[in-house]
């Protein structure tokens, strides 16, 4: 099989990473590329392209204000996910999102005040609902360490029209929750696993929380009928490339669907270098070696997670490849940080304040049309223009925006 060179070919190979910011893209999309229709050359087969990422025109639903008129942002992108941070707090202490040493026992953490309420974060999801939003992501933080998690979840799926709720979890708690948040009208759900080993997954949680318990927390969301289940694996060099194929192999004809996601330089506090990142088209590689794989197409336009099925029939992974194959070109993800900021970029370094609009009485017509100008305004492709330098810049933390 030919082998590539991970990075060559990528946009950071190709000098896109000239100075970096919103202030110095190099230069405008072309209309073929903000259409996301560039083939993707397929690491494990250099003969195999894979077919179209981002088929758009996005189709949105009736529900949509004006469905002729979608709210599109100055690269041509509509609004079509929202990921919903209901707490910055977090069990675990990752060392990729949240070191101790930044996040010890003296860190200020939100006040209790200035979390939105269920309520609140029920209308901004029903609002962005008009504007073309059709799916939403509980995240954090942990979310299931916020009190009546499964409330928020019934308030959403009775409230806003928007019937796709997913949550991202580190799965310590689901043993306890995953029943309620089924009932609750939750349908699938994403856990996070990061090795099968106990001495890796315990340095890199950095708790001491055993992969027992995310094992069990992934069985009891199975047992309560959420699916499909997703397993999200940040792979860093050096510290948990090994456990890739043995990932690969625990949950192959299982019908979970594991997901290798690039480490990446969210927030300012992870010490993040571009050597540490093992790249996706080496994750594949790895994989491709052991249990062959084939490239199969998006399920849906925007999907951050190249996709590939075991050729056996048992199921199908995800690379993410957010640092070394950038996605911006279809992202179609708002975010909501716990107390209300709204970010159209993981990596943004300021959000607008929707909370300070809900609690002024602003009206619904009010609040669609502050959403819509932040989104039209909207010009992030950080991922395209990364430089070596850009991590240093004082971006948000990714346990407070949300994952
Ligand atoms: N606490 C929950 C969890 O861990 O699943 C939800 C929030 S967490 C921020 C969401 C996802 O972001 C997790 O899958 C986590 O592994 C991933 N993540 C955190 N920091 C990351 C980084 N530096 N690079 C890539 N992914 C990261
Ligand atoms: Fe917590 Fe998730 Fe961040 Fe780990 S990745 S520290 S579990 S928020
Ligand atoms: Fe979207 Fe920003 Fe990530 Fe690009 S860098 S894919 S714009 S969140």
């Amino acid at each position: 099989m030919p082998v590539l060179s991970s990075v060559e070919g990528s946009p950071i190979s190709r000098g896109y990473g000239v100075g970096g910011g919103k202030d110095a893209l190099p230069r405008r999309l072309t209309k073929q590329e903000r259409r996301g229709s560039r083939p993707l050359y397929c690491p494990a087969d250099a003969n195999v392209l894979l077919p179209p990422q981002t088929p758009v025109p996005y189709r949105l639903k009736s529900r949509t204000l004006n469905p002729d008129m979608p709210i599109l942002d100055t690269l041509g992108r509509p609004v079509r996910d929202l990921r919903i941070s209901v707490t910055d707090r977090c069990n675990f202490r990752c060392v990729y999102c949240m070191p101790k040493e930044v996040f010890g026992h003296d860190y200020a953490f939100l006040p209790h005040n200035d979390v939105l309420t269920f309520e609140e974060i029920t209308r901004v999801a029903r609002i962005f609902g008009t504007l073309g939003v059709e799916k939403l992501r509980i995240t954090g933080g942990e979310p299931l360490v916020r009190r009546d998690i499964e409330g928020l979840v019934g308030q959403l799926a009775s409230h806003t029209g928007i019937d796709d709720i997913t949550l991202t979890t580190n799965g310590s708690l689901l043993p306890r929750k995953a029943a309620a948040l089924r009932a609750a009208g939750l349908r699938r759900i994403t856990v996070s696993l990061d090795s099968l080993r106990d001495e890796v997954f315990k340095a890199m949680n950095d708790v001491d929380f055993p992969v027992q318990g995310v094992l069990d927390g992934i069985a009891a969301a199975a047992d309560a009928g959420l699916a499909p289940i997703k397993v999200n694996m940040v792979v860093k060099r050096g510290l948990n490339q090994d456990d890739v194929v043995p990932m690969a192999r625990h949950f192959h004809g299982t019908g979970h669907i594991v997901r290798f996601i690039e480490y990446m330089d969210v927030g300012a506090t992870n010490g993040w270098r571009m050597d540490d990142v093992l790249p996706a088209a080496d994750i594949v590689r790895l994989i491709d070696r052991e249990l062959p794989l084939a490239p199969i197409t998006a399920n849906y336009p925007g999907e951050v997670a190249q996709r590939y099925r075991y050729r056996d029939g048992g199921g199908e992974i995800g690379v993410i490849a957010s640092v070394t194959q950038p996605f911006c070109q279809g992202c179609t993800r708002a975010r909501l940080s716990a107390d209300g900021k709204l970010y159209t970029c993981l990596f943004a370094t300021e959000g607008f304040d929707v909370r300070a609009l809900l609690r002024s009485g602003a009206s619904d017509a009010n609040v669609a049309a502050a959403l819509s100008s932040v989104w039209q305004a909207r010009t992030d492709r950080y991922s395209e223009v990364r430089t070596s330098l850009t991590p240093r810049s004082r971006k948000v933390e990714m346990s407070y925006i949300g994952g």
